[in-house]
């Protein structure tokens, strides 16, 4: 096995990507190859920090048309992506690695709070950190989450896994005339208001030149050969100023 290109890294997989087949919830199939590929990555000596999204249960802003309050829906949006968290924990500890929880909303008797100290330390032990809960706060998204502890830890690069190999200028499962870009600016992805991450994700990676790699979560070992320096998917990084 090839020396990884990055030692430590935050991956960022949506809620969508635990569903597997299923219309929602949590396919067991699919949790834990995904739990399989992330103890790959720790074996070759990566240090991994996870965010998984909260779609596949509840998105607050879709709740809002239900008639919920907002702040209530992103409260129920963000203790969807700790459910989520502890399936990954469950999963990860099925393969045998070591995972912490850590929440950016106190539930102590579930899992940890967030500490970005601690958070570091569980990485060095090649332990799995999943930061759960979002940024905590509502109103924001699990990507902006992923890109704030990114740029916590010090990762050496974000990982974003969807659905599609990264980032078009239209959606190629609806468009068969979408342009890829296999490399581009975050400017770029702003002025061209295109689908990487949202504007709050976005200008965070963008001020603290955080790179970010948009790729295909369902293309099996593709994280791997990514972390082995694999030309896979879309680069966003900041332009020279
Ligand atoms: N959320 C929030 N604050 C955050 C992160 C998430 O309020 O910092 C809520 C929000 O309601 C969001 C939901 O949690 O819709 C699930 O997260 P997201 O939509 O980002 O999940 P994904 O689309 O990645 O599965």
């Amino acid at each position: 096995m090839s020396e990884p290109k990055y030692k430590r890294i935050l991956l960022k997989l949506s809620g969508e990507a635990l569903m597997g087949e299923q219309a929602g919830g949590i396919d067991p199939d699919t949790i834990q190859r995904l739990a399989g590929e992330i103890d790959e990555l720790c074996q070759a000596g990566v240090q991994v920090g996870l965010v998984i999204g909260g779609g596949n249960l509840i998105r607050g802003a879709e709740k809002v048309s239900d008639g919920l309050e907002r702040v209530t829906a992103d409260h129920m949006g963000m203790l969807a992506t700790v459910i989520n968290a502890l399936a990954m924990q469950d999963a990860l500890e099925h393969v045998g690695r070591q995972v912490r929880v850590m929440s950016a909303l106190k539930i102590n008797q579930v899992c940890e709070d967030y500490i970005r100290r601690r958070a570091v330390r569980h990485l060095e032990k090649g332990r799995v950190a999943v930061f759960a809960a979002g940024t905590g706060n509502p109103f924001f998204t699990t990507d902006s989450a992923a890109s704030l502890r990114a740029i916590e830890i010090k990762a050496d690069l974000l990982i974003k896994a969807t659905k599609v190999d990264g980032v078009y200028s239209a959606d190629p499962l609806k468009d068969p005339n979408a342009r890829f870009y296999a490399r581009l600016t975050y400017d770029e992805a702003l002025d061209q208001r295109l689908n990487v991450m949202d504007a709050t994700a976005l200008v965070l990676c963008r001020d603290h030149r955080m790179p970010l790699r948009v790729m295909n979560v369902f293309q099996p070992g593709a994280v791997m050969r990514l972390v082995q320096g694999e030309d896979i998917g879309s680069l966003i990084e900041t332009g020279k100023s």
